[in-house]
């Protein structure tokens, strides 16, 4: 029996978690599900964004399930999302993007994972205004060595435990020449003690203008935390939207898995959203649980669905009719 903390999220969240959570239950693994609330929800009901509760189910399981969040653009409180993935120091957030069977796109054999450095760079929380006007705002960008050695160190382990060939660390050391000078120049210490990966650097606007033109040409990325935000939704777009990828976020001794989409406002309550995302990141997790054939055996079934494209959610299939609910039936069955 695996305990985990479950955070259903907010807005599209509860409905993808539950079908995630009777997947994972039907393929027969041993989970005890600790709901725990996070997020504008948490912060309705108990008046703050993360309450003590939630911290100390994670801190006793070391291990989160978790839908999106909803983090109020400009204003209101801090991104949960960030606040955990430091206070957990999950620094490595690894997000794969594969071409699925049955869903068209415009590329063909895209596989790229994006080995994003999670806890520094932009999204280290250093912003504030400079003036009582709040007329200047200043954000700063935090690079460590130690930071920058692990996550890289990281890709190429991640590259050569899963047989990929190639690291592309995406930068902007000619512009940033301290803190992106400084995540290259790691990769490039750290890139010779794997002789049997071949590494690469792009320049990340360039990077952009690669992906769009022929993706196939990356393997394992890996980049600051901003640019790994941006890049997998790009990568996401390339192999049928956000509805497909996952997100594992792992640390030395506590991980957490979501997916890369938000919580979709724009469909909440609509029962279209897709849940794939959220069910891949339920194989992630399975898998760093060692549950390998629970997590082959949802695997499958994701795919066999997908494949089928009858009982898909809209944005993989814009003829169907079928909604998050009988997307999750019909995994369930073919796990059968
Ligand atoms: P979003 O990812 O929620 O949505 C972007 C687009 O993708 C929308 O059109 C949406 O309908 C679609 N989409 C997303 N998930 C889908 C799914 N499962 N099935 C079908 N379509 C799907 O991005 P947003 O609208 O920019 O952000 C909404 C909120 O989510 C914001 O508050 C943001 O901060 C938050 N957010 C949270 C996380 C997280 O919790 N890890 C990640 C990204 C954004």
């Amino acid at each position: 029996m695996h305990a985990v903390t479950l955070i259903k999220g907010d807005g599209i969240g509860p409905s993808i978690m539950d079908e995630a959570v009777k997947v994972i239950d039907a393929s027969g693994v041993k989970i005890q599900w600790e709901e725990a609330y996070a997020g504008l929800a948490a912060f309705e009901q108990f008046g703050t964004p993360l309450p003590d509760e939630t911290m100390a189910s994670i801190d006793k399981t070391r291990l989160a399930f978790k839908g999106p969040l909803t983090t109020v653009v400009g204003t209101g409180f801090r991104s949960i999302n960030v606040a955990l993935r430091q206070k957990y120091d999950l620094y490595a957030n690894v997000r794969p993007a594969k071409n699925w069977p049955g869903v068209q796109t415009r590329f063909d054999n895209v596989d790229i994972v994006i080995v994003r450095e999670n806890t520094e760079g932009l999204y280290a929380g250093l912003e504030h205004y400079l003036t009582p006007k709040k007329d200047i705002a200043e954000s700063l960008a935090v690079v460590t060595r130690a930071g920058s050695e692990r996550i890289i160190e990281y890709a190429f382990k991640y590259a050569r435990d899963n047989n990929r060939k190639k690291v592309t660390v995406c930068h902007k050391a000619n512009i940033l020449k301290y803190t992106q000078g400084l995540f290259l120049d790691v990769a490039r210490e750290i890139a010779p003690k794997y002789p049997d990966i071949q590494f690469d650097e792009k320049i990340i606007d360039a990077a952009c203008m690669h992906m769009v033109m022929d993706p196939t040409q990356f393997d394992v990325i890996v980049c600051t935390n901003m640019f790994g935000d941006i890049l997998s939704d790009l990568t996401a777009g390339l192999v049928g939207g956000l509805g497909l990828i996952p997100g594992a976020n792992i640390g030395t001794d506590a991980a957490l898995f979501e997916a890369v989409h938000g919580s979709a406002p724009d469909i909440t309550g609509k029962n279209l959203a897709n849940p794939t995302a959220v069910i891949m990141a339920g194989v992630m997790m399975l898998h760093h649980l060692g549950e390998h054939d629970a997590a082959d055996k949802i695997q499958t079934a994701v795919e066999k669905v997908v494949k089928e494209g009858k009982f898909v959610t809209p944005d993989l299939n814009p003829q169907s009719k079928c909604g998050t609910v009988e997307m999750g039936n019909a995994i369930v069955a073919a796990m059968k």
